[in-house]
């Protein structure tokens, strides 16, 4: 009874329009990366296929459309991708027309069209009310994150290991982080084996929002 309530339910709720974080239970938690595809992406990727953890990745519209073959090669490895925008134009400082527009070719770039409800990840998060409900009425939904790694500050392995520890990063938590960056790189192996050590399983935001 409760399976099929639970089943019904699922269907009839909306999905959740803005992801903040994952539920607390399943003692895992998601890595994410913005910004790329980047020079360093390829070591980004034997880095997680070492560690063998599937992340997501929020990626630039402009970069995939000169490269369109990455996409592939992020999803052949088990990750997930979703846009971060066009341009990395804050969605907040775009007219509600530049806005729509530029998520349409997001859309189109990233073949999200047949989707319900695709995750697009605005450009240093930042939202207003406007954009908020440009993204919403042209079908999307928002991903944003509950842990900053601030490794666009931290511009040390070890300083981010530290800021990234299993003390810190607690279950169900949506990690922002970003491609590019020699020192998120460097740091990535310990700051797995550390959320491993406490139990904490790393997998893409799909897997986390079972979606
Ligand atoms: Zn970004």
């Amino acid at each position: 009874m409760l399976q099929t309530l639970r089943q019904v339910a699922s269907r009839v709720l909306p999905p959740s329009l803005v992801v903040r974080r994952g539920p607390v239970g399943a003692k895992r938690v998601a890595l994410t990366f913005d910004d790329g595809p980047l020079p360093l992406t390829d070591a980004y990727l034997r880095c997680l296929d070492d560690l063998g953890v599937a992340a997501t990745f929020f990626l630039m519209g402009d970069l995939v459309e000169v490269d369109p073959g990455i996409v592939r090669e992020y999803v052949r490895r088990g990750h997930q991708v979703a846009p971060h925008g066009y341009h990395h134009t804050m969605f907040s400082s775009m007219s509600s027309r530049e806005l729509a527009g530029e998520l349409r070719r997001c859309g189109e770039i990233f073949g999200t069209q047949a989707q319900a409800r695709p995750w697009v990840r605005p450009p240093h998060g930042a939202l207003n009310t406007r954009s908020l409900a440009v993204a919403l009425a042209s079908g999307w939904s928002i991903a944003m994150w509950s842990f900053d790694s601030y490794d666009y500050k931290l511009n040390s392995a070890d300083d981010l290991v530290e800021r990234c520890s299993p003390t810190a990063i607690t279950d169900g938590e949506i990690v922002l982080m970003h491609e590019g960056q020699q020192w998120t790189l460097d740091a990535l192996p310990r700051i797995v084996e550390g959320l491993r050590g406490a139990g904490l399983e790393c997998v893409t935001m799909a897997d986390l929002l079972a979606r």
